[in-house]
């Protein structure tokens, strides 16, 4: 009976261990999430992949509250900004382009709450898609509103799968140093927006072949406009560098 039951414990720690990564000293890692209204919503690659890169995900609902945001932060190691709507066009500036611009005011006061109090308190940043362009807004830069009308392209294609096209990787750049120093990787895109002009103090480090912004590079903030999670879910190892090395930053 006694043996079994320590068989039972081992057999359940092993099973836990495989699917669970996380070390005793894993970072605590903030991924912001959106909402219609009432449910939370955020798609399953992204705790996956913090977890497979070895980092514990937090996913925080939209957050109203300064304060609150400053205390959620003090508690966590990071902050991942994850894809979703535009990012309303008046916080650079600029009137609504057209029609196909779509924001969601609650999600982008949250996100700026969160950027602000994750880069008050040094607390490393990863941007991904939407949290690219509102990184980009937050420390000053401005967007694309609509790619088809202000670039004539597009790169509304798929999370995953195909079509998807080239990005150019800058020599010297961390995205390059992380995606195995190549000139050029193929990623998949689904944005509706990209960065025009950069934020004070980030670099731009990764490019499509029509001149759209794909990384860019700042101090404390790591982004880039593809989905290297969708990318790690549909087995493509090599992309899940960009978490593995954002998550020993978190470890910091
Ligand atoms: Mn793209």
């Amino acid at each position: 009976m006694k043996k079994t039951l320590i068989y039972i414990l081992l057999a359940a720690t092993f099973a836990g261990c495989a699917r669970c990564p996380a070390s005793t000293d894993a970072p605590l890692i903030g991924i912001s999430s959106g909402t219609d209204g009432y449910n939370v919503s955020l798609g399953g690659n992204y705790p996956v992949a913090v977890a497979k890169a070895g980092g514990i995900p937090v996913v925080i609902p939209v957050i109203k509250d300064e304060q609150a945001a400053q205390m959620l932060m003090s508690r966590l190691d990071g902050l991942i900004l994850s894809g979703g709507e535009d990012v309303n066009p008046a916080y650079y500036g600029e009137e609504v382009l057209n029609a196909s611009v779509s924001f969601n005011a609650v999600r982008d006061t949250s996100d700026f709450l969160l950027i602000k109090a994750a880069h008050s308190q040094g607390k490393p940043i990863l941007g991904i898609c939407r949290g690219h362009q509102i990184v980009n807004v937050a420390f000053g830069g401005s967007l694309y509103q609509d790619i088809p009308t202000q670039i004539g392209t597009e790169h509304r294609q798929n999370v995953s799968g195909i079509p998807r096209h080239k990005v150019g990787l800058e020599p010297g750049s961390r995205i390059r140093s992380l995606l195995g120093d190549a000139d050029s990787v193929s990623t998949n895109s689904h944005h509706h927006q990209s960065v025009k002009e950069p934020a004070p103090g980030f670099s731009v480090t990764a490019r499509a072949a029509d001149g759209v912004v794909e990384a860019s590079e700042g101090p404390g903030a790591f982004c880039v406009q593809f989905h290297p999670e969708a990318l790690v879910a549909d087995g493509e190892e090599s992309f899940l560098a960009i978490f593995t090395a954002f998550i020993e930053d978190c470890r910091r």
